[in-house]
């Protein structure tokens, strides 16, 4: 199952052993379970000439074309899932539980959607009189994916299948924490009759997505990754008048009212923090819970906290793994620290595990203060905070006190102060009575610090195409002189 090479260029495996080393570790144990290289200056120049070369003819297809191959990839998706949810395992630590659930089904339904509306993608026509006018929806070029490590399959196929089914090429960069994924969507992708070229994978850190960026013949960037590297990605597609979606981090707001369904609530805290261990974008790190259930809530969800199951994330019972990395659990266990130097209340978990591999325990502090660090940054890792408030007005208050502004959430019985308050929150994706679910046919995407742009829907097609407008003269000009 494993990829037979580190980079798929112009339709087919390709490795150069002059790159850079990047062992692959599997998080649960520690162990080298792949090797593979960065690409070198000779690996990105490939990936770009093939993109370029494939691009026009990519763009000339029928849509109806470019959506059947996209739905085909779909398909082959669906058909492999178990082995495609073993490597998503293998390559993060996410527990199979998980993954057989989330990545490449998510991916699946992403080649499916876009496959689905890649022939009635056009424009409009606008009558002016007897002049007329219309527009033309036409791709961008070439485009650059750059993923992050939580979701490998899931953000190669969720920015590939919109970009391919306007008419573009891409050259998608994985994490370097997680290679392997991104190999198996270029795969499919060709079985599934994509031409050489359309979608390639190189490997490599940041310089290599940084090549691809400031090299002229790109034509948009979008990033799945931290707001600081959202911010130098952004200043370098800017330099360049280049189009780019930002989806970066956040420090995501979950409010429970007292009249709020309980145990509904606990589990969506529960989902909000502690799902991949916590490594979720829009996870609702900061839980702001009203005074009159706070005893309550923390005694229910210390109680099911307790129950997580954690332990080789290969075995189907388990439902809490590891982090990605050590240098990632190190982060956690830093901010951990912090909580406890700030006086936050330890009132679960907090330590390292006892076992091989990058396991830290789900942890919960209450009494967090809006200035804690804890409460301030985001952490990417299975801590959760919670906070008391008393009135809506004050919650609403603090939860937009960020400069970051992914997602949140509110737990109420109260229909119209559910929506009053998600109308008056700061964030692009929200919800009522329910966490983190991100299907396809809703836009996913950020607004204030944590990025620009948006993907999933029909939104996102916005973001990998442009208008042209044609005027058509239809009498003898007229001029002054
Ligand atoms: P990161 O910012 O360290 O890296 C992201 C990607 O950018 C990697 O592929 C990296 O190699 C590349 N990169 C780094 N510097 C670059 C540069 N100068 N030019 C071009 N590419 C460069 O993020 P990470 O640690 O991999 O992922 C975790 C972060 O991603 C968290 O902040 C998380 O919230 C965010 N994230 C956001 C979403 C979302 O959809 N909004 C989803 C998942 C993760």
């Amino acid at each position: 199952m494993q990829p037979t090479a580190s980079h798929f260029v112009n339709g087919k495996y390709l490795e150069d052993t002059d790159g850079t080393p990047m062992p692959v570790i599997f998080p649960a144990t520690g162990e080298e379970i792949a090797m593979v290289h960065a690409a070198t200056p000779a690996v990105v120049e490939a990936a770009l000439a093939a993109a370029t070369a494939a691009q026009a003819e990519w763009a000339a297809m029928m849509g109806v074309e470019r959506g059947r191959v996209l739905r085909r990839a779909a398909d082959i998706m669906r058909e492999r899932n178990q082995e495609l949810s073993e490597l998503e395992t293998l390559d993060t630590g996410k527990p199979i539980q998980e993954t057989l659930v989330a990545d490449a089904t998510s991916a699946a339904d992403a080649l499916e959607y876009f496959g689905g509306i890649a022939a009635s993608l056009g424009g409009e026509h606008m009558q002016l009189g007897g002049d007329w006018a219309y527009t033309m929806r036409v791709p961008l070029g070439v485009c650059v994916g750059i993923g992050a490590w939580n979701y490998p399959t899931q953000i190669a196929a969720w920015k590939g299948a919109p970009a391919l089914a306007c008419g573009n090429t891409m050259i998608f960069k994985p994490s370097e924490q997680t290679p392997l994924c991104a190999l198996k969507v270029a795969e499919i992708l060709v079985e599934a009759g994509a031409p050489a070229g359309v979608y390639n994978v190189i490997q490599g850190a940041g310089e290599v997505g940084r090549a691809l960026v400031e090299d002229p013949r790109t034509d948009k960037v979008s990033l799945t990754g931290s707001a600081a590297t959202g911010k130098k990605v952004y200043a370098s597609a800017a330099a360049r008048m280049k189009h780019a979606t930002m989806e970066l981090g956040g420090k995501s707001p979950l409010v429970i009212f007292d009249d709020a369904d309980l145990e509904s609530a606990v589990s969506g805290a529960i989902n909000a923090n502690f799902y991949a261990s916590g490594q979720v974008c829009s996870n609702g790190t900061r839980v702001f819970v009203q005074k009159g259930i706070k005893e309550d809530f923390l005694a229910q969800l210390k109680e099911r906290t307790a129950k997580a199951v954690i332990g080789d994330p290969r075995d189907e019972a388990t439902n809490f793994g590891p982090m990605v990395s050590e240098e990632q659990l190190a982060i956690t266990c830093s901010y951990i620290e912090k909580g406890l130097e700030e006086r936050a209340r330890l009132v679960h978990g907090g330590k390292r595990i006892d076992r091989p591999g990058a396991y830290v325990e789900p942890t919960i502090f209450a009494d967090v203060t809006d200035d804690m660090t804890i409460a301030r940054e985001e952490i990417f890792g299975p801590v959760m905070s919670v906070l008391d408030f008393e009135t809506e007005e004050e919650v609403v208050e603090r939860a937009n006190a960020t400069d970051l502004g992914l997602s949140g959430a509110v737990f109420t019985a109260d229909l119209t102060r559910a929506h009053r308050v998600v109308h008056a929150i700061d964030a692009g994706s929200l919800w009522i009575n329910q966490y983190n679910l991100t299907p396809v046919e809703v836009p996913f995407g950020g607004m204030k610090g944590s990025g620009v742009g948006r993907e999933n829907s029909r939104a996102a097609i916005e973001h990998y195409s442009q208008l042209k407008t044609v005027y058509v003269g239809m009498s003898p000009v007229e001029a002054a002189f």
